[in-house]
């Protein structure tokens, strides 16, 4: 589901500590370079003692913690690129569908079809561990081919505190949000 048009450049590496094991993590930091856009920074982790795996994806200019909003109404808005950092939140209320930020959450970059993939791909595995709330997820599922075919318009929204995150289009709505407290 990532996009590679232009190659990410390394530019740095550096270690950490693991946060499932306390091992060695590897981090390595990219420039990605979106064209008629700015630069993203992608950094990206790997455990050498569990294997867990960590992205994020981040502007390399932060801006004020905002509200991004980016309707879906016709064929083609669905190319866009979503660029959203770990510490935001993305929602689509249409689909009751929401990405919280958290300890292990993950910044990604993709655009709103391949979030959309993405989530059905989350959907369809969730339906299947558990099957009690098989109708549930049945309706989810549903409006979600419908949002892949183009059926439905939808709004995609990040809730950005952290001013990193961005949805690439000239009809993304920004709204101002009240910076982080604590
Ligand atoms: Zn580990």
């Amino acid at each position: 589901m990532y996009l590679d048009i232009n190659e990410p450049v390394k530019f740095n590496e550096y270690t950490g500590k693991c946060p499932v094991c306390g091992g060695l993590m590897v981090y390595v930091d990219y420039v990605y370079r979106i064209p008629y856009y700015e630069s993203v920074l992608i950094t990206t982790g790997k455990c050498s003692s569990c294997g867990y795996k960590y992205r994020d994806v981040r502007l390399t200019d932060q801006k004020e913690p905002r509200r991004i909003i980016y309707r879906v109404e016709k064929p083609g808005d669905e190319r866009a690129l979503v660029i959203r950092s770990s510490g935001s939140i993305l929602l689509i209320p249409e689909l009751g569908l929401s990405i919280e930020p958290g300890p292990f959450s993950q910044g990604f970059i993709t655009t709103v079809e391949g979030l959309i993939m993405d989530f059905a791909e989350k959907t369809r595995f969730l339906c299947e561990e558990d099957k009690e709330k098989k109708a549930e997820c049945d309706i989810v599922m549903e409006k979600l081919a419908k949002a892949r075919d183009g059926l439905i318009s939808y709004t995609v929204i990040i809730e950005d505190k952290t001013g990193l995150s961005d949805i690439v289009s000239g009809k993304t709505i920004y709204e101002k949000l009240q910076p982080a407290t604590g």
